[in-house]
């Protein structure tokens, strides 16, 4: 993060974060590597006791009242732990935002409070067998019956498959078309199996598994926002889990470029410091720009989002912030491996964690094609909306009244 864009609170912030992120034991991060832990709760409850868990929230159900702009500095510091505790912190900023936006207060006494206290733990049940991408393809259906709804259907690559109690459900109920989405907390002892826990190239340790409602029994008073709403829902969804996974991105990056810097500083060839060749401190500085670029688009999609809600406009810098962090963290940690050469391919040095984690980023919470489809979606709308307070640069040409010669069909 930029350190001129930083308060006092701000650094204060990120200094009891890095305190509590050199806290966590290694062994943690090796035995879920290894896969032999598949959900760290004390992980969850460590933060929840430090009230580290869903900053933005109101200290009423136990959060901070804090800012974006506050949630990616500490989100950047815990990102250096790697993507699947990464994840797990930012699951509670995830569900808890629609929890926390459109919630009953029965809804948020329930499952935000004991959330943030690190009493339940969360998961978010989007993407199923048939694709993630085309959201509104939903299938897993949810029926009403009486007070209840029946869910059947199944969701895929849900972290927390395996050790959260809550759900976050995206079902198609019945509506009209194009609007016949909505959102449910489902809880694990209302019927919700896990059918298949996957292996992972990285970003493991997180308990990701596929899902199986059969006739799951939800409560209606589970339903958020209301019958048919879940579009909404997504909507303002889209922008905790997006945001995340870009902070996220740029402390696993800003890790990897750190220790390869320090290594070039002190491994020699050719008789001479390995920083000494150009081929090697460009690469830092090609890295260094990328990152600073990433986090300071990352701070302008929070300071938008502080300022304007979910708009058309902030889900572009989000969506900007979350292809371009989520890219350039691949590229910075691919560098780095690079500048440490064949040392940094093996366990001896973390990068080779770093690289398998990073790889997901690209593809979780909205791949960088669905990334692209939102940026030039909403930019076409802005820009083709009729306006001009600009000059039109068109009309300078020096033959731009040559109107025969524009033809566009
Ligand atoms: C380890 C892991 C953890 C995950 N955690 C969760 C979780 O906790 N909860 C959850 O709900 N989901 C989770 N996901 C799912 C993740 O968000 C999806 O994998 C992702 O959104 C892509 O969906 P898909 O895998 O079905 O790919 P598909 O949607 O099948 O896409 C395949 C390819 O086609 C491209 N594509 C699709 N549509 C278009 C288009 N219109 N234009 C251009 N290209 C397109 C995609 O970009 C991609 O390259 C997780 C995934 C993994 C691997």
């Amino acid at each position: 993060m930029l350190e001129a864009l930083l308060t006092g609170k701000q650094k204060a912030l990120r200094e009891e974060v890095r305190r509590y992120v050199k806290s966590v034991p290694k062994q943690l991060l090796l035995d879920m590597d290894a896969d032999k832990i598949r959900y760290p709760r004390e992980y969850v409850t460590g933060l929840a006791k430090k009230k580290l868990l869903g900053l933005r929230f109101s200290p009423e159900y136990g959060g901070r009242g804090l800012k974006w702009v506050d949630e990616i500095i500490a989100l950047e510091e815990i990102g250096v732990l790697g993507m699947s505790l990464g994840c797990l912190f930012s699951l509670v900023s995830i569900v808890g935002e629609a929890l926390d936006v459109f919630g009953t207060e029965q809804q948020k006494k329930k499952y935000l409070g004991p959330l943030l206290k690190g009493q339940i733990f969360c998961a978010e049940a989007l993407t199923e067998p048939r694709g993630g991408s085309d959201f509104f393809g939903a299938t897993t259906t949810a029926v009403k019956k009486g007070d209840y709804y029946i869910l059947n259907g199944q969701k895929r690559f849900v972290v927390g498959a395996e050790g959260a109690d809550i759900f976050l459900v995206y079902a198609r109920t019945e509506g009209a078309a194009g609007k016949s989405i909505s959102a449910f907390v489902v809880e694990r002892d209302m019927g919700v199996e896990a059918k298949y826990i996957y292996g992972l190239l990285g970003t493991r340790g997180g308990g990701a598994g596929r899902l199986v409602f059969k006739n799951t029994r939800v409560p209606g008073e589970n339903l958020i926002l209301g019958l048919n709403r879940g579009a909404d829902v997504f909507n303002q969804m889209m922008i905790p889990e997006r945001m995340t996974s870009a902070a996220g991105a740029v402390g696993l990056a800003r890790a990897a470029l750190e220790l390869a810097t320090k290594y070039s500083d002190k491994r020699k060839a050719f008789g001479r410091k390995i920083r000494e060749f150009e081929g090697v401190s460009f690469r830092i500085a090609d890295s260094i720009t990328k990152l600073d670029a990433a986090s300071t688009l990352v701070y302008g999609a929070a300071v938008t989002v502080d300022a304007m809600g979910s708009t058309g406009y902030s889900r572009r810098l989000v969506s900007e912030a979350k292809r371009f962090a989520t890219e350039a963290a691949w590229e910075i940690i691919n560098n780095a491996m690079q500048v440490v050469g064949g040392i940094g391919y093996t366990n001896v040095y973390p990068l080779e964690k770093m690289l398998r984690d990073a790889r997901l980023s690209i593809i979780w919470t909205g791949t960088s094609e669905i990334m692209n489809l939102i940026i030039q979606h909403e930019y076409y709308r802005e820009t083709l909306a009729p306006a001009d307070k600009v000059r039109n640069v068109e009309e300078d040409a020096q033959e731009a009244h040559a109107i025969d010669e524009k033809i566009y069909e």
